[in-house]
């Protein structure tokens, strides 16, 4: 069912809504305090939209099968509505990011209120997936990312989610005002994934990521529907990330596929130049890896992020 967990008089004579489409198990002949919660909530960055189609199927898988539910799975597609409405990753007119004003402050400006209010609407769920997507300017494959302080109670249920890669983050201050920071920190095991390109779809991705979170339910009891077999994904933990930066600006053409596996010297691409027809730089490999991060947007200036590479060992 869905329905308005916040509503707020605008200036302009609208309504800023954020809203949740609630399943719950068919029948009565249970207690909803008894059951499990997952909350999946996206749009909090409004130019990110893979989260978009994701809360599209898993709605729809959910409607289509009512009786296989056992637990409550609430669904927020957009808790940053006007940036998604406006194209605008951060809060407009605030020319804020939304993801850097956690928990909020009940006495705050209206977006800390607005905060705070969320981390009461989730503050009893037992799990919560934040789904953010890349920018517009690189390509990133299926992963999850995890604070290194809560890696411990998270990983084992990051690897449930069907992506390619578990990336586990040193603890930085500035990530204690996420979303994911402050309901960990309240014991909601939260998950922050990331997949793909900024303002695009890429369904393939989205459908593996509805498989996994159906996935993470049946493991825990929540949901009794078949699911397609999950990859054991690559976890960071000891591994190196290498880094391959543009020294020259240019145009960036890629030679490889995105998520492929290179070695040390390989050409991932290069970048040249239109005016005189030449190449002024081929992007190597300095590692044996996974190449998990790919520059999506062609235009590249000294030192713009061309690939990340996750090493071997
Ligand atoms: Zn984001």
């Amino acid at each position: 069912m869905v329905e308005e967990i916040l509503s707020l008089a605008q200036p302009v004579n609208e309504r800023l809504v954020i809203k949740r489409n609630r399943h719950v198990p068919v029948g009565n002949n249970y207690k909803t305090e008894e059951l499990k919660r997952l909350c999946v909530v996206s749009g909090i960055h409004g130019d990110e939209l893979e989260g978009q189609y994701i809360c599209y199927e898993l709605n729809r898988r959910l409607n289509e099968h009512p009786e296989l539910l056992r637990g409550i799975v609430d669904v927020y597609p957009a808790l940053n509505p006007m940036g998604i409405d406006t194209m605008q990753r951060g809060v407009p007119f605030f020319d804020l990011d939304m993801n850097r004003i956690f928990p909020g402050n009940v006495n705050g400006a209206v977006e800390e209120w607005i905060a705070s209010q969320l981390i009461k609407e989730f503050a009893d769920a037992d799990f919560a997936i934040d789904i953010h997507a890349s920018n517009l300017f690189l390509r990133e494959i299926p992963q999850v990312r995890v604070n290194i302080n809560s890696a411990e109670d998270l990983i084992e249920y990051a690897q449930m989610l069907d992506v390619d890669f578990v990336w586990v983050h040193q603890a930085s201050t500035v990530l204690e005002s996420t979303l994911a920071y402050s309901l960990n920190s309240i014991g909601v095991k939260t998950l922050v994934v990331e997949a793909g390109v900024g303002m695009r779809i890429t369904v393939d991705y989205c459908e593996r990521l509805v498989n996994g979170i159906l996935n993470l339910l049946k493991n825990e009891g929540m949901w009794l529907g078949e699911v397609d077999p999950v990859r054991q994904p690559v976890v960071s933990a000891d591994r190196a990330v290498s880094f391959i930066n543009a020294e020259t600006s240019g145009v960036f053409v890629p030679t490889i596929r995105h998520s492929s596996q290179v070695i040390p010297g390989e050409i991932i691409g290069r970048i040249v130049d239109p005016f005189e027809g030449k190449v002024k730089q081929e992007c190597v490999s300095p590692v044996i890896g996974l190449l998990f991060t790919l520059r999506e947007y062609p235009i590249v200036n000294e030192g713009s992020l061309i690939a990340r590479i996750l090493g071997e060992n």
